[in-house]
């Protein structure tokens, strides 16, 4: 119970991998908010915490809206009091041709993927000050590492969360703030569901060799589990983890080295 007394805001959290997180955030003692647009999966994660005796809240968080975001960390510090971790995980995975990414599909991706953490962090970071402990981590991905085709928007939003926690990482290195990336490879989510079904549909490939062309970029041939990278997010989260700041960790079965 290393985290007990942090307050832990996880966007994404009512799905995938940011559900794991904050699950594995809540067994070390955090309280966590489940901050999320799906309200009545969100809610649902919430009680499921509570239930098994964690401090849990629901609350309804659109990264892409910092209106939203101002209440949401707001009632958070009403309901739990300051976020001290921060996990930006919230985002959106979607492929086209570069021909086919038009404005309206960049600004779309970049809004959730990239500004969205943007906006968390201006929000969490002078709280995570003034209490003198925090922990910032970026769900970006591997694709926040090389490039991939058919996702440049992606690619390029992951890239830039690579490169701001980076910069933030060595401009609050003096203060009691740590700011990582963890990228995980293809995992085992909705989101890589529906990146199947779309190359089912454009191909007409069965769905045994979409998912054999996605877990062939992993050495270790098979999807990421959400848990996994869930263990790697948490330990970064640790106080032991002090000195650990502007990394990117990957959890990818050795896909980036
Ligand atoms: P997921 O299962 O789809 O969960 C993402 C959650 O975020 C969903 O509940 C989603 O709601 C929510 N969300 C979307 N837009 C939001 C917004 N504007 N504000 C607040 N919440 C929003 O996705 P996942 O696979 O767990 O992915 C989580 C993160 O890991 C993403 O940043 C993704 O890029 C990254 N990642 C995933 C993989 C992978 O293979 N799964 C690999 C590398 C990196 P909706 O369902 O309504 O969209």
């Amino acid at each position: 119970m290393k985290l007990q007394g942090k307050v832990a805001l996880v966007t994404g959290a009512a799905s995938g991998i940011g559900r794991a997180i904050a699950e594995q955030l809540a067994e070390e003692g955090a309280s966590i908010v489940i901050a999320d647009i799906q309200d009545k999966a969100g809610e649902e994660v919430a009680a499921a915490n509570r239930d098994k005796g964690h401090k849990a809240e629901f609350i309804r968080f659109d990264v892409t809206d910092a209106a939203s975001i101002e209440a949401g960390f707001a009632e958070t510090a009403k309901r739990l009091g300051p976020v001290t971790i921060l996990v930006n995980n919230a985002g959106i995975a979607k492929a086209a041709p570069f021909g086919k990414t038009d404005l309206a599909f960049w600004d779309l991706m970049i809004k959730i993927d990239l500004t969205g953490p943007f906006l968390c962090m201006k929000a969490a970071i002078p709280g995570m000050l003034a209490a003198g402990f925090g922990r910032i981590v970026n769900i970006a991905s591997t694709a926040g590492q090389t490039g991939y085709p058919y996702c440049a928007a992606y690619c390029a939003a992951k890239h830039g969360l690579v490169g701001m926690s980076r910069s933030l990482a060595r401009e609050y290195a003096a203060k009691p703030l740590t700011v990582n990336c963890v990228c995980p490879g293809y995992a085992d989510t909705p989101i890589v569901e529906s990146a199947i079904a779309n190359i089912v549909a454009k191909t007409g490939r069965s769905r045994e060799d979409a998912l054999a062309e996605l877990v062939a970029h992993n050495p270790q041939r098979r999807l990421i589990k959400p848990q996994e990278v869930a263990d790697a997010v948490t330990w970064l989260c640790l106080p032991g983890s002090a000195s650990v700041t502007g990394q990117n960790i990957g959890v990818a079965g050795g896909e980036m080295m």
